[in-house]
């Protein structure tokens, strides 16, 4: 099955011009924010958030460094199971930098504040989270998100970087599933 056979089987929820234009938007606000700001550091946690991150970071015209961490707390469900897993660690030392964390979704948050406490203990400057997405109903965050894509409803969403059990990251937009059984991966 070609990919975009299976997203035809797919509801698109956000689509790759929408997207463009919130990160455009997005990228503009933290230029803005950040100018006297620096040295900013933009951190994505893998690997959901790559394309989020490539995209956001040149939305933004300030001089910046790019960092990555890996941590997980799906495996290949489609519910948080709680348990935060930490599989690679930043390279460089955030102290005295001003952090944000590039993320693909928030659902319950656990990931997140997982992250946020780790990153916090290193002393950065400022610690801001720039979300693409939000479910916004269930989380319990210790910080807010400073920067919001969209706010969507409690479904599994796919795509531009987000997966269904390691497939689906390469579509340019983002796709809600609702019968999972309709994919063949
Ligand atoms: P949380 O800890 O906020 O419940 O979930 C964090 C991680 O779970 C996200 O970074 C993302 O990797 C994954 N996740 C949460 N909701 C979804 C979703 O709707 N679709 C996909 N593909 N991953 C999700």
């Amino acid at each position: 099955m070609k990919l975009s056979e299976a997203t035809q089987k797919l509801t698109r929820l956000i689509s790759e011009e929408t997207i463009h234009e919130k990160i455009l938007e997005l990228g503009k606000c933290i230029t803005s924010d950040y100018r006297d700001k620096l040295p900013l550091v933009i951190i994505a946690p893998l690997r959901g958030s790559f394309i989020f991150a490539a995209d956001l970071i040149r939305a933004i015209d300030l001089p910046l460094r790019v960092d990555f961490m890996e941590v997980s707390s799906y495996g290949n469900e489609m519910h948080s199971s709680g348990n935060v897993k930490i599989h690679k660690d930043l390279r460089d030392d955030i102290a005295g930098c001003h952090v944000i964390i590039a993320e693909d979704i928030i659902d319950t948050g656990l990931t997140l504040n997982t992250l946020l406490a780790m990153l916090q203990t290193r002393n950065p400057a400022s610690l801001e989270i720039a979300s693409l997405l939000i479910k916004p109903h269930k989380h319990a965050l210790s910080i807010k998100p400073k920067y919001v894509g969209f706010s969507i409803d409690d479904s599994f969403v796919v795509g531009y970087g987000l997966d269904y059990r390691g497939f689906l990251r390469n579509t340019s937009s983002i796709y809600s599933v609702s019968d999972p059984s309709v994919l063949e991966f």
